[in-house]
């Protein structure tokens, strides 16, 4: 289930596709024009826009390059929607960053396959596929964690986080990056919250012997290292300072 954001001006079209993206299983929220979208990004960072070219105001080709100019949303998978078909206009949204780009009217299969493919790649975590780390397991269709074989058992909001560092293995992750990817709110939330779920979540692999494998970067964040021997000289102090 990926959070998708519908950036389109026409109400019927933007129905359908909200429809159709609800059916396949997503969570949908529509804008109608570029700062109405603008906005709904700075609340929530989906896990892909559909944005259609031609909107009212600023075009959609404006909107995606301001997205792609700004740290926080610069890996903001993007699918163009257009009724243009000109060669040019296709380089130029491939240009700016989308990593798709379909032509009205398209079939409504096609645009469940093209955004499933987008998110295949660009983010997996949208996905019901387990996921394998290390020594770790993580199946989101049952809600099972296993570490070293043996059944771990966290709760939500440490099962998300968990999915989310397999889902991006070896790559820091600041406090507020996690609290935008996995609570889904980088303003509100104090940044404080991720250290007590990494602390619950290295208590629930401590047994597995797991634990040193959701490391501490001091003064960058987490990081969920494949292997836990590099983290094994730490000492309980120094995890346990901020980083
Ligand atoms: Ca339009």
């Amino acid at each position: 289930m990926a959070h998708i954001l519908i950036v389109e001006d026409e109400p019927a079209i933007a129905e359908l596709l909200a429809m159709n993206l609800r059916h396949d299983g997503h969570a949908v929220r529509c804008a109608a024009d570029g700062d109405a979208a603008w906005l709904a990004v700075q609340r929530e960072l989906p896990d892909l826009v559909l944005l259609d070219w031609m909107l009212p105001g600023e075009s959609g080709i404006a909107l995606a390059r301001r997205w792609r100019a700004e740290a926080r949303t610069r890996q903001l998978p993007l699918v163009m929607l257009t009724a243009r078909s000109q060669e040019s206009d296709v380089v130029q949204g491939l240009d700016v960053g989308a990593d798709d780009y379909l032509a009205k009217p398209f079939s409504t299969p096609e645009l469940l396959a093209r955004i499933r493919a987008v998110l295949r790649r660009r983010a997996p975590q949208t996905l019901n596929a387990p996921v394998v780390a290390g020594a770790l397991h993580l199946d989101p269709g049952t809600m099972r964690v296993q570490a070293s074989g043996q059944d771990v058992h966290l709760g939500p909001t440490e099962f998300r986080l968990l999915r989310f560092l397999m889902n991006h293995p070896e790559r820091v992750h600041s406090r507020s990056q996690l609290l935008d990817r996995v609570w889904g709110d980088h303003v509100f939330i104090e940044e404080r919250t991720v250290d007590v779920h990494i602390k619950r979540l290295r208590d629930a692999l401590a047994a597995s012997g797991c634990a040193g494998m959701i490391e501490t970067v001091r003064g960058a964040g987490y990081r969920l290292a494949q292997s836990p021997l590099a983290s094994a000289q730490l000492t309980p102090a120094e995890e346990a300072r901020p980083a």
